[in-house]
């Protein structure tokens, strides 16, 4: 599958969820069995030094951290909205694009000095992703990179993540 077939699945709802944000869907890639592997199968293929936990962002993140941790060969690390996981958690408070939020991880989800990957579907401002990365060297964790199916380079996370150090690899734009 080329990048713009895969590009192609990818479905646009406009003024979601509010007015004038263009909302990159991605359920309808999801919703093709040769997409979603040809998706997994790209970005697994652009993570060339194995990290030891792959870290998903709660909630399309899930999707995009279990499919690359199953090709790698990695553990999952969950990082949710906070409120949800049932042990002791750090938590980090962030700005999305629309509004503010908190995610949360487990305290000893992360031994220190485990090498992890963060992993979402999006990438627009940075925050969310970026709230990870805290969360992750707070516990101890070494964040290797991310990886996402869609960046919105316009909305400048990308440059915001490189600034700490975190180098981004996305599907398409
Ligand atoms: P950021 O924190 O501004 O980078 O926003 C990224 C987070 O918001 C990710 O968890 C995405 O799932 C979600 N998000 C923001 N915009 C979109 C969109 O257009 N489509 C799908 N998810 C989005």
């Amino acid at each position: 599958m080329t990048p713009d077939q895969l590009r192609a699945l990818v479905r646009t709802i406009p003024d979601h969820p509010k007015p004038g944000i263009m909302f990159r869907d991605v359920t309808t890639l999801l919703l093709d069995p040769e997409g979603l592997a040809a998706a997994a199968d790209a970005l697994a293929a652009t993570v060339t030094d194995k990290p030891d936990l792959i870290a998903a962002i709660d909630a399309r993140g899930f999707i995009v951290g279990t499919a690359l941790a199953l090709r790698l060969g990695c553990g999952l690390l969950l990082v949710r909205k906070d409120g949800k996981l049932p042990g002791e958690t750090i938590a980090e408070d962030y700005a999305l694009e629309y509004g503010t939020d908190r995610l949360a991880m487990h305290v000893d989800a992360c031994t220190p000095g485990a090498r992890v990957l963060i992993t979402d579907d999006l990438l627009a401002t940075g925050g969310t992703a970026l709230a990870a990365a805290r969360l992750i060297r707070r516990a101890g964790g070494l964040v290797t990179g991310a990886r996402f199916f869609i960046d919105l380079p316009d909305l400048g996370g990308g440059a915001k993540l490189r600034a700490e150090g975190i180098e981004p690899i996305s599907l398409m734009d």
